[in-house]
């Protein structure tokens, strides 16, 4: 898992070659977001190319902090996107149709998340393999009860409040996520 980790890092400093992880107590908007939202300290943000990340993540495993960090890039790469190849207007455009109306339905949180929690569920399974086994059904209850907070909940404002919606998406998303998974490793080991 270690090097798969690393690899992605790699890849992140050819793409985003000034990127930086930091915990959040270095990261001046990320404190205050924390004293805003207390809650939000045991989340990664992303903005722009840093990642303000919980104070302990390097306390972490392997496996959470791939997990973590995957979500993450795939925000960066949807803010590239966005910039047609410069991340900079790509933050622009993409914090734009992130936080453009806070109501649910009305702006594109629900699609980037989605995007970037299929990353989260690949580094799940990834890591399953790795290990060589199935995930246990607590396991799959707890992504699956991550995903329905995530969404449904206060914490990114309602972005999509449906849970039977969401149990869909978490299903096909989960098993789309091993599929990915099981080609990424035979790239990887070939
Ligand atoms: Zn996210």
């Amino acid at each position: 898992m270690q090097i798969i980790y690393e690899n992605m890092l790699n890849e992140m400093r050819r793409k985003f070659p000034r990127y930086q992880i930091s915990p959040r107590r270095y990261v001046w908007w990320a404190r205050l977001l924390d004293k805003l939202d207390k809650g939000l300290s045991k989340y990664a943000t992303t903005c722009g190319i840093t990642i303000a990340v919980p104070n302990d993540f390097h306390e972490w495993s392997v496996a959470q902090r791939y997990r973590l960090i995957r979500h993450e890039y795939e925000h960066m790469k949807q803010q590239k996107k966005y910039g047609l190849g410069w991340w900079p207007l790509g933050f622009l455009i993409h914090g734009f149709l992130y936080l453009l109306c806070l109501l649910a339905g009305w702006t594109m949180r629900s699609h980037f998340e989605k995007q970037a929690y299929l990353q989260t569920c690949v580094g799940f399974h990834l890591f399953l393999l790795v290990e060589g086994r199935e995930a246990t059904p607590a396991e799959v209850d707890g992504s699956k009860q991550m995903i329905l907070k995530n969404f449904c909940g206060y914490r990114y404002l309602w972005m999509d409040p449906s849970k039977k919606r969401m149990t869909r998406w978490f299903w096909s998303s989960w098993e789309r996520a091993h599929a990915i998974a099981i080609d990424e490793l035979y790239l990887l080991n070939r």
